[in-house]
């Protein structure tokens, strides 16, 4: 089928990618001049597993980019909007990008189309898309609106679009349905998994893709009410953590314990210093903000979010306790982007924390393996910029863990403990093991767990054994 994605960033590109993957001739549109000039010179602006594969195989052939929205509308049969929809201040989600696209493809509709949106937006949006097609030109009858929101996870993104938990399609037409089931046949029959060169699959997969079809307020609903569901996961632990730190309790154990537990699972309860990233927080305010526009005051997500922003204070003021002043101390940081496998660091913790250690007169020196091109445009001269951890950990007085990058689990400790000018470690990601913390040597504060080494270095402070 020949397709139209518009919005060439984390969720366009890669649907974009994965759709010529499924057979499809796809045309990337983006109105980002600099971007789509990257694009066609091959680059991909984006850290990604997979993608750059997927681009390089198909550019050219299935895949093109442009910046002609109107003509890919015209040539193609199904258009997807994959463009933001950031959080206002009050909360609510600004959706003038899609509306803007939404006039342009009206303009260009010039027979039968079937507009998705992938976008994450509030309930009704798809209703709402419908009014502007027609209100600019569009006929009846010469489109219909399928809401198809998007659950990939940055780091996993072109896995999970290939093999997802489920693909939500939400209409009540017929006539929308027959091209959505076309454009995702190769995943729901299962052919795709059966090709030599596919995209390898995840553990957990179970050989063909779930379909749930449903009205497009529910597929709406549906995709606010996840990340809402996630975030509060996350919340909940990270508030248990607490409440370990305060009785000397383990929250790994805890976690295993209650994670064992099929009702709960053990996915997405790492303790840590809270979610980021470009959509937890704008969907957790925004379906806050279209509840209470219905008349439900949903007042659990501010609880969800007060104990996110408490993660960042606390681990503050475990460095603190750690270092005791932070003005003039030179603490190597591993880790900006807001979690591992993606160089993202829109509303990432880590940023947050770094420049929140900077306003208190704390020298940083950052390594991360994906994000420093991102963090460089925002940090600029303000952090030095290491080549890797170890550099990054060179005299520093301290080290604080910030993302969890599997190539940070994966550092000589031993290496480590003589970079560093003094042997302290504050690991807001629960990467390392306390007790082969405690074998090197390391005073180290973690996420819900006791610190190691931190009463001896207090005890010979002090001229006692401990
Ligand atoms: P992004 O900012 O990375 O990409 C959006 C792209 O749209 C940009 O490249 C921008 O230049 C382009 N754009 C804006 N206006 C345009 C226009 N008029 N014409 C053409 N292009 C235009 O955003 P993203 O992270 O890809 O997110 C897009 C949507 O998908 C959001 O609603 C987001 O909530 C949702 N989503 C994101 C993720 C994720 O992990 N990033 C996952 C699921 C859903």
């Amino acid at each position: 089928m020949k397709i139209a994605v518009i919005g060439s960033g984390y969720v366009g590109l890669v649907a974009a990618a994965c759709l010529c993957e499924l057979g499809h001739e796809v045309t990337c549109v983006d109105n980002d001049r600099e971007k789509l000039q990257l694009l066609e010179q091959g680059a991909v602006p984006i850290h990604e597993e997979f993608l750059p594969e997927l681009i390089a195989h198909h550019h050219r052939k299935q895949l093109r980019f442009s910046g002609n929205l109107a003509e890919a509308v015209r040539t193609s049969a199904a258009v997807f909007i994959a463009v933001g929809t950031p959080g206002k201040e009050n909360g609510e989600a600004d959706l003038s990008y899609v509306e803007s696209v939404t006039r342009e493809i009206s303009r260009a509709i010039n027979g039968y189309k079937v507009i998705i949106t992938k976008s994450t937006v509030p309930v009704y949006t798809n209703q709402w898309i419908g009014q502007v097609l027609l209100l600019n030109g569009a006929q009846p009858g010469s489109f219909d609106v399928v809401s198809n929101p998007e659950f990939l996870r940055e780091g996993k993104a072109v896995t999970d679009f290939l093999y997802p938990d489920r693909i939500v399609i939400g209409t009540n037409r017929d006539r929308p349905i027959r091209v959505m089931d076309e454009i995702y046949a190769p995943l729901t029959s299962g052919s795709y998994y059966k090709h030599p060169d596919a995209i390898p699959a995840p553990d957990h997969f179970n050989g063909t893709a779930r379909v749930i079809f449903t009205s497009a307020a529910s597929a709406e609903i549906i995709k606010h009410a996840a990340n809402a569901f996630l975030a509060m996961k996350i919340s909940f632990i990270n508030a248990v953590a607490n409440v370990c730190e305060a009785v000397e309790a383990d929250i790994e154990d805890v976690c295993r314990g209650i994670g064992s537990d099929t009702r709960i699972g053990a996915r997405f309860l790492n303790a840590g210093i809270g979610y980021g990233g470009s959509c937890f927080p704008k969907d957790v305010a925004a379906f806050r903000w279209i509840s209470h526009n219905y008349g439900y005051e949903f007042s659990l997500l501010n609880e969800v979010e007060r104990i996110n922003h408490e993660c960042r204070t606390r681990f503050i003021q475990k460095v603190r306790s750690a270092l005791w002043t932070l003005k003039g101390k030179q603490l190597g940081v591993l880790g900006v982007a807001y979690k591992c496998g993606t160089d993202d660091i829109r509303e990432s913790p880590a940023l947050a924390i770094i420049q929140e250690l900077l306003q208190e007169g704390a020298q940083v020196k950052l390594y991360d393996p994906a994000a420093m091109e991102r963090a460089r445009k925002v940090l600029g001269a303000r952090v030095t910029y290491a080549q890797d951890a170890y550099e990054a950990a060179t005299g520093a007085d301290g080290l604080l863990v910030l993302t969890d990058w599997e190539e940070f689990r994966q550092l000589d400790l031993k290496i480590l403990r003589t970079k560093l000018h003094y042997p302290i470690v504050v690991d807001g990601r629960n990467i390392f093991s306390p007790d082969e913390m405690a074998e090197e040597g390391l005073i180290y504060y973690s996420v819900g767990r006791l610190p190691v080494n931190a009463r001896r270095m207090v005890a010979s402070s002090m001229g006692r054994a401990s």
